[in-house]
């Protein structure tokens, strides 16, 4: 019954910020309507890698200015859902990579039971949109390389139990059961998923698991959507056509994942997003950034005056021929022409890239990103899809168990 009052009290509220994101774009100036857009819509990200972090003994739970994103730096930059990936160093092997995966998840439950004011684990849909609207970031919680488990069925059901929502089948290694993309492109592996595999794909189908295929080979990624009854994700990639790398989808494979109704989320790392990043030019990368950090102390408010001196610094980018926010919206559109406005999302790859694209710093600089959306064209409705919805309609559909 509380669910069905909850529901009601939501749609209201939903209805209330309609009309006042009406009434506030056409009182607000044009150039503020973007920061309304982007506070008022679900922003989600399908991939940080901020946990690492933490089991390094960093605190996420105040300000810092290291990194790409913590507590207070999500909430900065609109993000509503953040996909948190759980990763084991290639050092930690056998049981010690098992219990590093553990003691990942459980640094993550740890930091929302001190702060259950901002950030909720959530297992469903229904518990993501409950901590949007009570203003706290839903966090998922996903696997990043399928290793962890050596193999082992009861491990997937212990992680399930644990709260993961999300499994990523490969890292930048193979399994006995999975290819990844590097091993598959370099021809080590045959590549493809073993019958235990596909097996792990029926199990995660079952249970209502995401099935994330970032880093997977195409033979395997195959195997997958033949196996799958699920729309599928791909956490933070970004797409073949406009750099060459085994970390992006193909055509073939953005189009496939779409008819399979999932979501392609855009991966922001400058190395995915174009070729060419000599060390000549990311120290030219590095000097801009330095000039973007004096504009947030400059302009604290992030107003017109902050985004006047961010597309400065882009222009001067895009001079240079360095990757910007527009090298993101570039992967963005050529995946919404081949996989269609409903399947494309966005997944930074924060606190696990050593680098980013001018003008997106980080996580707080998202809004900048929704401007720039506004500006190649994009309407308001395809842009909530972009910046959350379509992950949002995937997750539902698999945790629900709608088939
Ligand atoms: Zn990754």
């Amino acid at each position: 019954m509380d669910g069905v009052l909850f529901f009601i009290d939501m749609q209201t509220r939903f209805r209330y910020s309609v009309y006042l994101f009406c009434l506030l774009s056409v009182t607000l100036p044009a150039q503020e309507v973007y920061r309304t857009l982007h506070r008022d819509a679900v922003v989600v990200d399908g991939h940080s890698d901020v946990l690492g972090r933490v089991m390094s003994g960093e605190s996420i739970e105040s300000w810092t200015t290291s990194g790409h994103s913590d507590l207070p730096r999500f909430r900065a930059g609109g993000l509503d859902a953040q996909v948190f990936a759980v990763w084991v160093p290639s050092r930690e092997r056998g049981e010690r990579a098992w219990r590093f995966a553990l003691a990942e998840i459980d640094s993550l439950h740890a930091i929302a039971e001190r702060n259950p004011d901002r950030l909720r684990i959530v297992t469903d849909a229904q518990q993501l949109r409950e901590a949007v609207i009570t203003g706290r970031i839903a966090g998922i919680i996903g696997l990043e390389g399928g290793r962890c488990i050596d193999g082992r069925r009861d491990r997937i059901l212990q992680l399930y139990q644990r709260g993961l929502r999300s499994f990523g089948l490969t890292w930048n290694y193979s399994s006995d059961w999975a290819t990844c993309s590097k091993d598959e492109a370099s021809g080590k592996v045959r590549g493809g998923l073993s019958a235990k595999g596909k097996q792990f794909v029926a199990l995660l189908d079952s249970l209502g698991v995401l099935i994330d295929v970032s880093h997977l080979g195409e033979r395997s990624f195959r195997d997958v959507l033949s196996v799958t009854r699920h729309p599928l994700i791909a956490s933070h990639s970004a797409c073949t056509a406009l750099r060459k790398h085994h970390r992006n989808l193909t055509d073939a494979q953005l189009t496939a994942l779409a008819r399979g109704g999932g979501v392609v989320m855009i991966n922001f790392y400058p190395g995915f997003l174009t070729g060419g990043l000599n060390t000549t030019r990311i120290a030219e990368m590095r000097r801009l950034h330095e000039r973007h950090t004096k504009f947030k102390v400059q302009y604290p408010d992030r107003g017109p005056s902050y985004a006047a001196a961010t597309d400065h610094l882009m222009e001067e980018a895009r001079k240079a021929k360095l990757p910007t926010i527009h090298t993101i919206v570039d992967h963005i559109d050529h995946a919404v022409t081949v996989a269609g406005i409903d399947h494309v999302g966005l997944g930074s790859d924060f606190d696990g890239i050593s680098l980013t694209p001018i003008g997106m710093q980080d996580v707080t600089d998202l809004p900048l990103l929704t401007r720039i959306l506004r500006q190649r064209g994009y309407d308001d409705l395809s842009i909530r899809k972009i910046l959350g919805n379509n992950f949002l309609r995937v997750f539902e559909k698999v945790t629900s168990h709608d088939e």
